[in-house]
């Protein structure tokens, strides 16, 4: 059975060599000292591996049951959510008028990373609660607030999004699920949507499912889609629970992974329904819970991959086969082991390099999000809206691409169950379509987050880096490494979307046909820079000769190897950027 250890000490290096979470101006962060964040994430740390991880196979291989309309979870899941819940890692960053703790959210992420790379499955219960409490926090009147959120940060009830029906998935105008306005308010809700996660389970009292619906004369297509809280349990005055709400599980999929968490078709029958924020401007209120899912979901991409990174190096370090070729390893062995195979190094150092890179992406993207949030600060805002696409597509088609080679590390058995690398595999590929398929999500960086507000995050990111390389050009050492190679491919991104603005607009394919290519281009010059400045803060930490120097000196030659072996990728995808549409569009349908 696969293992999982929570990497606490590059937590807490991202955190506090890197990001100087203490130091910064954004309330709450002054709290967070490095003993306090360790506290915390030595605690999660050992739920992740004690409580979660050994109910990852479980939930795997017993999946979801749905019998007479109730949805049974795998067993475990319930006493490990009350366990959950009963530590009160469910409110970890949530408001304290509603009973959370009222952390920053970036230690919400990082607990939330750990929780992930355990089991996947399971922590997208108490995601989509937490999104769902962030929309009716955010969009919420008062009564609502009060009604919902105390239960939903104590995850005594859960949380849904509902925008998925069987014609739409991508293009949400064409939806058909009805809200009717009735006399006291509320609206009745009829119709059916698809592929619900966690729809329906066992695990709390009551489920608020937070529905996308059209008020009929409304205007047509996106422009007339609404938001509703559709509790599946009626709420009385006093707050206790009421008549069953119209809406109910059609079916359960079946499905490729994540089979712990149950996916429903959701059937609304006349359901009572009440307004979220403003009639027809659903998309606004629904985004708040989807800017933060689609952070969640890249970094569902990053956790798996680090569980199925660290199974692979037990792996290679056990299994014997071949020699090296520069000389024997293990002579008092048959053969040595896997890990002296400069093939299998790569694939290692692909996925270490790729992961401890998007943990300092993740965690520097929730800072961005508090300081957004918490200091009302409008560039912050700008700027993790431009990257959130980025975080979403980007570690989730590399946590994919990972999960796969760490379970090509081991061989044929790899492939067969009992090891449980197939479920990182399978689990880990969803990532990749919900949320916005990838797809969407480059098409969103390029249409809209590129040119928003004139440009102008996308110039702050540039220069931000720009004036990084030229405060950092001094070493010698790190400059030749990091800098050097960070430069080249900010450059070779600044192109690229020099090449959309004149291109783009002549027509619009030759952008398009290059948009997966851009948000792979800007994930490496992420990446990039946050290895920079890894390098930078280790070699100080070093110098400083605090700490395990060994650390320092392994985050070094890792970045090293980012820099050298996976940042190069931006020059492919820009070359392919500046071809243009027309090999993309070269052929006619019949001929494909
Ligand atoms: C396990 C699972 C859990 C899910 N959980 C939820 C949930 O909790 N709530 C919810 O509402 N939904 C959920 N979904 C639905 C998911 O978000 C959608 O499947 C996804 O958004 C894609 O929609 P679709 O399947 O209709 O694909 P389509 O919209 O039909 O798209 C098909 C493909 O075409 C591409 N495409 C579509 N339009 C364009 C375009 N204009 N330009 C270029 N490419 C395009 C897409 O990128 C995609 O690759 C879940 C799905 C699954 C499988």
């Amino acid at each position: 059975m696969p293992s999982y250890t929570a990497p606490v000490k590059d937590f807490q290096f991202v955190l506090h060599d890197v990001l100087k979470a203490s130091e910064s101006a954004i309330p709450g962060y002054d709290e967070l000292d490095r003993d306090f964040t360790s506290a915390i994430l030595e605690e999660a740390g050992k739920i992740a591996s004690e409580v979660l991880a050994p109910l990852n196979p479980v939930g795997d291989q017993q999946g979801c049951r749905l019998e007479n309309g109730v949805v049974h979870t795998p067993e475990g899941f319930k006493a490990a959510f009350d366990q959950l819940r009963e530590g009160g890692w469910t409110g970890l960053d949530c408001d304290p008028d509603f009973g959370g703790q009222g952390m920053p959210y970036v230690m919400g992420v990082a607990t939330g990373e750990m929780f992930t790379a355990a089991n996947m499955a399971f922590t997208m219960y108490q995601g989509l609660t937490h999104g769902a409490y962030s929309a009716i926090h955010i969009h919420g009147t008062d009564q609502q607030k009060q009604t919902y959120l105390p239960k939903m940060v104590s995850c005594e009830w859960t949380g849904t999004m509902n925008l998925t029906e069987p014609h739409c998935g991508t293009d949400l105008g064409l939806m058909r699920t009805k809200a009717e306005p009735q006399e006291d308010g509320s609206y009745k809700i009829s119709g059916q949507k698809i592929f619900i996660s966690a729809g329906d389970h066992d695990m709390s009292d009551n489920v608020i499912h937070l529905v996308l619906a059209k008020i009929p004369g409304g205007p047509d297509g996106i422009k007339g889609v609404s938001l509703f809280i559709v509790p599946k349990f009626l709420v009385n005055e006093d707050g206790s629970l009421g008549a069953r709400n119209g809406v109910s599980v059609g079916k359960l999929e079946e499905k490729m992974g994540i089979h712990g968490n149950a996916t429903c078709v959701m059937n609304y029958d006349e359901a009572t329904g009440y307004l979220l924020g403003t009639a027809h401007k659903g998309m606004r209120a629904m985004f708040t819970m989807m800017n933060e899912a689609r952070l969640g979901v890249g970094m569902q991409g990053l956790a798996v991959a680090e569980a199925a990174y660290q199974n692979a190096v037990i792996y290679a370090k056990d299994r014997l086969q071949g020699r090296a070729v520069t000389g024997t390893q293990n002579p008092d062995g048959p053969a040595d082991p896997l890990i002296v195979h400069p093939d299998i190094r790569r694939a290692l150092m692909d996925q270490k390099s790729f992961v401890e890179g998007a943990r300092a992406f993740a965690l520097w993207g929730a800072q961005m999000i508090d300081q957004a949030r918490r200091s009302e600060d409008a560039a912050a805002e700008g700027m993790i809206s431009l990257l959130t696409p980025v975080l979403k597509g980007f570690l989730t088609d590399e946590g994919f691409a990972c999960a796969v080679q760490a379970q090509q590390v081991y061989g044929g058995h790899g492939y067969i169950e009992e090891w449980g690398m197939s479920q990182f595999t399978r689990d880990a590929r969803i990532a990749m379509i919900y949320e916005g398929a990838n797809g969407i999500q480059a098409l969103d960086l390029v249409g809209r987050k590129l040119a928003a507000e004139g440009g102008k995050p996308a110039m702050a990111l540039f220069e931000m880096i720009k004036t990084f390389c030229k405060e950092n050009a001094g070493d010698e050492e790190i400059a030749k490494q990091f800098i050097e190679p960070l430069k080249t491919a900010s450059k070779q991104l600044q192109e690229a979307a020099m090449y959309f603005m004149q291109n783009g607009m002549k027509n619009p394919n030759h952008a398009l046909a290059g948009s997966t290519d851009f948000l792979h281009l800007f994930g490496h010059v992420c990446l990039g820079f946050m290895w920079s400045k890894m390098a930078i803060a280790a070699k100080e930490a070093l110098a400083s000769g605090a700490g395990d120097a060994a650390f320092y000196e392994t985050k070094i030659a890792t970045g090293r190897y980012y820099m050298a072996r996976r940042l190069p990728a931006t020059a492919m995808h820009l070359q392919r950027i500046l071809s243009g549409a027309d090999p993309v569009m070269a052929l006619d349908a019949a001929n494909f």
